[in-house]
């Protein structure tokens, strides 16, 4: 449920996001409306509160609640607009904000659980708007709300002015506001709990897309640069523990740039695509790693494979790409790709870097369209010493 949430939100448009802010703000209000009209109407409760007060309050709700339905109103031929709407989003979050904290005035800031709404709202405002607009709503919130304390303290206005002396007992609430503020308590808890754990499963969700964006090449959806060099040293730690070996492949598409130059940078981009989509299938995912290393250029991390499996892999590549058409009816082409491939063990990032790169030059030396596979020096020395056993 959690994730449909997610989804909903996230595809959200900024005026569905104000639509669903409304729905959730109105029926509350409505409800406070309710509550107040019952209140007044009830001879003992009426007894102890002030009734201009909160005939007062009656009115601030109609009008809160009628602008933010107005917003409901123009949001709805906006909702599937992408355009931003912050001035919106800053008027539904301040004017709740005005509406609880106006609550919490008149029933007395300490005495009412007004406050706990207002973290609610923050929640609510967090999940569904955007962070300014919370933080103004938050900014008016805190400063209502201790310019009111202050303006008490000094006694220029009287704490819980909704309320009459006869409300408290002791100073304390009478039972039936007892009853009320728990209930408020309660459910603005439970609501806020609520969206409080959807707010974080939205972050959640968000850093984990993030987390993968940060890793993924935007062209071909392969690991990136910084994935695969993360990968390789943990490889590197990884092998030298198990003193297993491990191939580094590193692939370099033939004459790439007369591609661009004769079909066009589209094209190009589409047969690195292709060549990616190519690299994912024909591999041992996830044990193998294929990535994007720069413009041409892609590297591929086999874990756990010795030179032989490794020049299988790579012939195995080689071969569906020398297959593989390229462009449009009128003007096929075929590419091909130069591979250096080196079998490593216990040897630094750097040196199985240098010495991958060193056989891809070769290979593009000797002609290109080839692979050239060798053994690190400590994979040699590794062989040899097998070899004598
Ligand atoms: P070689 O066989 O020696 O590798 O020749 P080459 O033409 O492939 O190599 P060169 O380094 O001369 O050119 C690489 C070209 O790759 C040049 C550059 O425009 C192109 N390239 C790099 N990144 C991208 C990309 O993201 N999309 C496209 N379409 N082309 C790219
Ligand atoms: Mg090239
Ligand atoms: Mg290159």
């Amino acid at each position: 449920m959690l994730e449909a949430v997610n989804r909903i939100l996230n595809q959200a448009t900024p005026a569905t996001r104000c639509l669903i802010t409304v729905a959730i703000l109105v029926p509350f209000y409505v409800l406070y409306f309710a509550t107040q009209a019952w209140a007044l109407g009830d001879a003992d409760i009426r007894a102890v509160i002030r009734p201009g007060v909160m005939m007062a309050m009656q009115i601030l709700v109609v009008a809160v609640t009628l602008m933010t339905l107005a917003v409901g109103i123009w949001c709805w031929p906006l909702r599937r607009s992408p355009l931003p709407v912050p001035h919106l989003y800053t008027f539904l979050a301040c004017a709740s904000t005005l509406l609880y904290t106006g609550e919490a005035i008149m029933q007395g800031n300490l005495t009412s659980p007004a406050n706990m709404v207002i973290i609610g709202n923050v929640v609510i405002g967090l999940m569904l708007l955007d962070q300014r607009a919370v933080l103004l709503a938050f900014i008016q919130a805190v400063v209502t709300l201790v310019l009111n304390d202050v303006l008490v303290l000094l006694e220029i206005v009287p704490y819980a002015p909704m309320l009459t002396p006869a409300a408290f007992n002791q100073g304390e609430p009478q039972e039936w506001f007892s009853i009320w503020r728990n209930m408020v308590l309660i459910f603005g808890l439970a609501g806020t709990c609520f969206f409080g754990i959807l707010l974080f499963n939205q972050f959640e969700s968000q850093r984990a897309a993030l987390r993968r964006l940060s890793y993924t090449d935007v062209l071909t959806g392969l690991a990136n640069r910084r994935f695969f060099m993360e990968r390789l040293q943990a490889e590197t730690r990884r092998a030298e523990c198990m003193q297993r070996p491990f191939c580094l492949v590193l692939l370099d598409v033939d004459h790439f740039k007369q591609v661009n130059d004769r079909f066009g940078h589209p094209v190009g981009d589409d047969v690195l695509r292709v060549i990616a989509a190519t690299m994912k299938t024909s591999m041992r995912c996830p044990t193998d790693l294929p990535a994007r290393v720069g413009g041409e250029e892609f590297a591929i991390l086999l874990a756990d494979t010795d030179l032989n499996g490794a020049q299988v892999a790579c012939e195995r590549l080689a071969s569906c790409l020398r297959e593989q058409k390229f462009g449009a009816r009128e003007c096929v082409f075929r590419v091909t790709v130069s591979m250096g491939v080196v079998e490593c063990r216990c040897e630094s990032i750097e040196d199985a870097l240098r010495l991958v790169d060193m056989n891809l030059y070769q290979a593009k030396a000797a002609g290109r369209n080839r692979i050239v596979a060798s053994l690190s020096p400590q994979a040699a020395s590794n062989e040899r010493i097998c070899t004598l056993a």
